[in-house]
């Protein structure tokens, strides 16, 4: 009674993450917070770069008036021209401001295009392993989420990919730099990747959209260049934020982009638009979108958060856990001594380090590790991580 059968769902499906708070609350209890290694968060740890605190000054001194009134549904003109002007140096493509529209961060820029695409009953092809709210932004909006599998190393299955695929599929979802693989998606699987797509469409006669979603893009540990989905499938969507590049996780700002040479970007465009304001986002916030438009070319200091992978993935790994090398993002997923994640998660806990179950990921058998912490988190959870990988083998 009171709360809907849809949300108490949701909370079922989730509440191994409040089990989860609730015994670190436990462990800190006992053991003082100083004790207990808390790795299982994603909250970005560096601060934002100092100009956006001189554009946020800037902007309190401004008293235009208007400033702080509603605006475009799709944001303000001038910041979708910045953000189009990033994107076209990123891509080498000519986007332009009509082509994006600013959104409260990523989670809502993918509620919104689901939204925007989903007709009741509509399939939405997720690839574990993936970042769990997917599955709840995906029935938020009437559609129906089919997992398809990965390679040990991470990279999409295609076989698993077409296998999901039905008349019904109106997106293929991908994530890269992944959250939890840290696993960076090669330009030989997105073209793999298109193809298939591409296939079924034909197949079908249906029209699939290929969504990308990178609010990681910026976070890489490779000189490589980021491999962009857009020029493999006409119907391509990039959706990400500043949460993280920007350390803007608390202010909700990011964007969705659609690919300039679709043709129909127009109406898609008018349909974002419309379930930003239906959905009662209404807007991007304002001051948020006037210091993004300034600092589409600035970022965090990835050279922190790559000092943190070279310290963990080889400490981990020289211990005996087996994964992948991050490459980028702030995380790790190594498979899990022991056949059930959940209860290799609670040996952790018994030593206080603190992760998160593959099954929260689609992906049971692994865990994830975040190593956006502080160095002192990060090798005080050494000893911990030693202790359970013994117990484990016995
Ligand atoms: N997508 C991925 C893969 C994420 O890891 C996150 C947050 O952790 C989000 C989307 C949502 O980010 P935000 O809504 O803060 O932009």
């Amino acid at each position: 009674m009171g709360i809907s059968n849809n949300i108490r769902a949701q909370i079922q499906e989730s509440s191994w993450i409040r089990r989860m708070f609730e015994e670190a609350a436990a462990l800190s209890a006992v053991h003082g917070a100083e004790n207990v290694f808390d790795l299982s968060l994603g909250n970005p740890l560096l601060e934002p770069p100092p100009e956006f605190r001189d554009e946020l000054l800037r902007i309190a001194n401004d008293e235009t008036p208007g400033t702080h009134r509603y605006m475009p549904n799709g944001g303000f003109p001038d910041t979708r021209a910045a953000v189009a002007l990033g994107l076209a140096v990123e891509t080498g493509l000519s986007f332009e401001g009509t082509d994006l529209i600013m959104t409260c961060g990523a989670g809502a820029a993918l509620n919104v295009t689901f939204r925007a695409i989903l007709d009741p009953g509509d399939e939405v092809v997720l690839i574990a392993p993936f970042f769990g709210e997917y599955t709840f932004y995906v029935t938020n909006q009437g559609g129906a989420p089919v997992v398809a599998t990965s390679h040990n190393d991470f990279q999409p299955n295609m076989e698993s990919i077409k296998a999901a695929i039905t008349d019904r599929t109106r997106a293929v979802l991908i994530n890269s730099p992944n959250n939890p693989s840290g696993v960076i998606y090669s330009e030989a699987t997105l073209v793999s990747l298109a193809n298939v797509i591409q296939e079924a469409e034909a197949q079908f006669g249906t029209e699939i959209f290929l969504i990308s979603d990178e609010p990681y893009r910026k976070l890489m540990y490779t000189n490589d260049p980021y491999p962009f989905v857009f020029g493999h499938h006409e119907r391509t969507i990039v959706v990400t934020s500043h949460s993280k590049d920007l350390g803007l996780a608390g202010e909700r700002i990011g964007y969705i982009a659609v690919n300039p040479g679709y043709e129909e970007r127009g109406e898609f465009i008018s349909a974002v638009t419309t379930a930003n304001r239906t959905l009662g986002f209404v807007n991007a916030p304002a001051i948020m979108q006037r210091i993004v438009a300034k600092l589409q070319d600035v970022t965090v200091d990835v050279s922190e958060y790559r000092r943190k992978r070279d310290f963990i993935y080889p400490a981990l790994t020289k211990m005996g856990y087996e994964a992948m090398e991050p490459q980028g993002a702030f995380f790790m997923f190594p498979r899990s001594p022991l056949p059930d994640d959940q209860e290799f998660i609670r040996l952790l806990h018994s030593k206080l380090v603190l992760t998160v179950p593959g099954v929260g990921f689609g992906t049971p058998g692994y865990f994830r590790l975040s190593f956006c912490v502080e160095d002192r988190v990060l090798e005080g959870s050494l000893p911990g991580f030693e202790a359970a990988l013994a117990e484990a083998r016995g």
